[in-house]
């Protein structure tokens, strides 16, 4: 039988004591986007202190590589939306982290490398929309100089049309390859001399100390919890709840009149091409509860959904199959902001970047670092 034995913390050779498990600056669970990049910057302002990151998937399994590769910073709809329920501030505020986060991106992985590509995105209204799709267009102005504020860029938000809807155009909306993007970000993470642990799964988090199955314990000053959409599974009082997110691929198209990024029904559903393909996903407000979830599971009444819209509304090939289809978790707090705090005695909490952690990502690392070097 081959069984593997996990050696307690006292039971460990000279070797493995010298090289392979340290006593840990910082240990991160979890290498995502959020992980990955918090480890970069620590690393870059601490080079001599000892950081490790523990993943539990084979690569990292959550939402960064599971998602649709949009890199939007808000839409009209989503930033009226926002403003009903948090202040202008607030409002504003995200919109400065969602840029800084993207073009930290570019700049630090170099956007070729991750295929990010600005195509312009239409925020997409039904003709039974028409006071919604107004509403938008009166705060235009506003949204445009807090756009150039944050971006120095003018005039981004235009009214528009697009076969068949009315539209709201954003010439700095984009797409990025989200499978390069992690691939990139960990071997610049390695090469800054990070350790990384795949298929390593954290049980339990305690004071200094993180246990993984089979009683293997290690040893650490501080620890970030880091993951996301499972944050409650290792911090018992975090709100964060997983959010799954459901998208297909569609074969290879005759007939694609979509290029660019699109969002519809205030950004619950989103589609872009992916060459000639289509990508489509999202419509969790058709079964919201079900989606609240763990598990990655297909929603058949989601996928339903969205099969009827693109057949109804997107006017492609009509012999259009799904090539590839797959969920994702997400992690929504109670709020919008990220759940990011010292949980207790050096251990912290970076989760719940909900739907838009590709462009915060990196902006909340830069504000986790801040928070453990604090504590130092
Ligand atoms: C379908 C979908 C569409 C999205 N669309 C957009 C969008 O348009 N724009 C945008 O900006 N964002 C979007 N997002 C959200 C974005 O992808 C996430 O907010 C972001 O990737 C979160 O990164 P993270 O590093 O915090 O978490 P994750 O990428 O989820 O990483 C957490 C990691 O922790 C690991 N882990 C969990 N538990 C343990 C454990 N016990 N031990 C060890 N490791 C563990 C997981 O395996 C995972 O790799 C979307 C997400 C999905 C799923």
């Amino acid at each position: 039988m081959n069984e593997i034995m996990f050696v307690n913390s006292k039971d460990r050779s000279w070797w493995e004591k010298d090289s392979l498990v340290k006593s840990y600056d910082l240990i991160i669970i979890g290498a995502g986007i959020t992980g990955l990049s918090t480890a970069m910057f620590f690393k870059r302002n601490h080079p001599k202190k000892e950081v490790l990151i523990l993943e539990r998937g084979f690569y990292p399994t959550g939402a960064t590589s599971r998602n649709a590769g949009f890199a939007c910073f808000g839409t009209a709809g989503e930033l009226l939306d926002d403003l009903q329920n948090e202040s202008e501030t607030e409002v504003r505020q995200r919109l400065h982290q969602r840029f800084n986060g993207l073009s930290m991106l570019k700049n630090e992985l170099g956007a070729e490398a991750i295929g990010y590509q600005m195509t312009g995105g239409y925020e997409l209204f039904d003709q039974s929309e028409e006071e919604y799709f107004q509403d938008c267009l009166s705060k235009l102005p506003t949204f445009n100089t807090w756009v150039q504020e944050a971006s120095g860029e003018g005039d981004t938000f235009q009214k528009s049309s697009i076969n068949g809807f009315d539209a709201i155009f954003n010439p700095l909306e984009g797409y990025l390859h989200s499978g390069k993007l992690i691939k990139t970000l960990a071997e610049k993470v390695l090469k800054s001399g990070v350790d990384i642990r795949y298929n390593t799964s954290v049980e339990k988090v305690k004071a200094h100390q993180v246990e993984l199955s089979g009683g293997f314990t290690l040893e650490t000053k501080q620890v970030l919890v880091a993951t996301n959409g499972f944050a409650s599974q290792l911090v018992e009082d975090s709100k964060v709840k997983p959010a799954r997110g459901y998208v297909f691929v569609t074969n290879e198209l005759e007939k694609m009149p979509w290029e660019g990024t699109f969002h519809y029904n205030k950004g619950y559903v989103y589609f872009r091409n992916l060459g000639k393909r289509l990508l489509i996903g999202g419509a969790r407000d058709v079964d919201k509860n079900k989606e609240t979830s763990f598990k990655q599971e297909v929603n058949p009444k989601i996928k339903q959904w969205l099969i009827e819209f693109v057949y109804q509304r997107l006017e492609i090939d009509t012999n259009w199959k799904i090539d590839t289809e797959w969920t994702g978790t997400m992690g929504f707090g109670a709020t919008k902001s990220p759940d990011l705090r010292r949980t207790e005695s050096g251990v912290y909490l970076s989760a719940g970047l909900g739907g838009m952690g590709v462009a915060i990502g990196m902006d909340v690392a830069k504000r986790a670092v801040k928070l453990l070097e604090s504590e130092f």
